[in-house]
């Protein structure tokens, strides 16, 4: 399986990084071995010293398919759920100011933790979806699926024109502002409306 990640998906988050909005979605891809699952903790990698956390909402892919109109896109994915694009801020500054991709800085072991996932029927509204972060108690990211700048299925449309998308492909659908540092110690939890999904510590 493959994780594809969607950067800049929400205009507030563009905004917080002094960009401009994009016209296409912005698209990058993450190894199997960065996903995080069962609550495990999250080890803070020694050749960063800027972890930052993007709480986001995240698809699973259950058809395989190429070439998606939008209008069909639904019927690729039954779940949605909850994860965090752990970013080496740092990295990922140094490898931009260069014009180099972003892979380390996204893609490390450990970046892509996820939690419990939800039949999409259960959410109602997949253009209404609430979601939340909280650090050590405190709610540090709340964020809407009607802000999106791409939804869903526009995601799945642009993405299947390049990669042929197979079951139990995940899509990282890009996170609302508030993004920032974690430490050794931390505890992330994170929701869709009021069902806690992820809940892990950062060792
Ligand atoms: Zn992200």
């Amino acid at each position: 399986m493959k994780i594809i990640g969607v950067g800049l998906n929400y205009v507030n988050h563009a905004k917080e990084f002094g960009g401009d909005v994009p016209k296409e979605p912005v698209i990058f891809l993450m190894p199997e071995t960065a996903l995080i699952t069962r609550n495990l903790p999250f080890f803070y990698p020694d050749f960063s010293s800027q972890i930052e956390y993007e709480v986001e909402l995240v698809v699973k892919i259950s058809r395989l398919g190429k070439n998606i109109p939008e209008k069909f896109a639904h019927r690729y994915y039954e779940e949605i759920g909850i994860g965090i694009d752990f970013t080496a801020r740092d990295l990922q500054r140094q490898a931009g100011a260069a014009g180099l991709p972003w892979t380390i800085s996204k893609g490390f072991d450990g970046a892509a933790p996820i939690g419990t996932f939800v039949n999409k029927a259960e959410l109602g509204d997949l253009n209404n979806i609430s979601f939340s972060l909280e650090k050590n108690g405190q709610l540090v990211q709340q964020g809407n699926s009607a802000d999106m700048l791409f939804s869903f299925d526009a995601l799945i449309a642009y993405i299947s024109r390049f990669f042929t998308i197979k079951i139990g492909d995940l899509i990282f659908t890009g996170t609302p502002s508030g993004v920032g540092p974690v430490k050794i110690g931390d505890n992330l939890v994170a929701r869709i409306g009021d069902h806690e999904l992820l809940n892990f510590n950062v060792r």
